[in-house]
């Protein structure tokens, strides 16, 4: 039985059939975690996920939560859930080809990602290596999240 997780998925919009696929083809991995989404890529997500229910997996509920959509502020919540350690994987096929119009929203979401060590896949091949590392099921792995001690409590004066 694996571990269960808190794994975030977002994906920009020309990027959400790539997402769709990927979750159709990990369906099975992925219901046994909480998912928390930007609010059109949970929307595609659950639909995904109830299309691709199969004989075993029917009866499985998936507990899925739909924050706001990423232009609308769901990059900014999903960013602020980093920030509380309430996520512990990020998924986010975000578009390399089309500017968005919440670019520092997008920046903001992958420098807190970065800033606390959250595992973060940014395309197929990196969700893939992430959704099946070993690590996922190994109740002792905890990233290590630098101390910002001396940060916090530097001299201003
Ligand atoms: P969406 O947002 O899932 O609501 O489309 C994704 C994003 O652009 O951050």
């Amino acid at each position: 039985m694996e571990k269960r997780l808190t794994v975030a998925l977002v994906a920009h919009d020309n990027m959400k059939r790539d997402l769709a696929e990927w979750v159709a083809w990990n369906g099975e991995k992925l219901i046994a975690h909480r998912l928390v989404c930007t609010g059109t890529t949970g929307r595609i997500v659950a639909e995904t996920l109830m299309e691709r229910r199969t004989t075993d997996t029917a009866n499985t509920r998936f507990d899925i939560t739909m924050l706001k959509s990423g232009p609308l502020g769901g990059d900014q919540q999903l960013g602020s859930m980093i920030a509380n350690s309430e996520i512990d994987m990020l998924i986010f096929f975000w578009d390399p080809m089309s500017a968005q119009p919440h670019d520092v929203d997008v920046k903001a979401l992958l420098r807190l990602a970065t800033l606390y060590n959250v595992p973060t896949a940014i395309n197929r091949s990196s969700a893939d290596f992430l959704i099946s590392s070993p690590l996922m099921a190994h109740d002792d792995y905890k990233p290590v999240i630098k101390d910002y001690k001396s940060y916090i409590e530097r001299t201003l004066k």
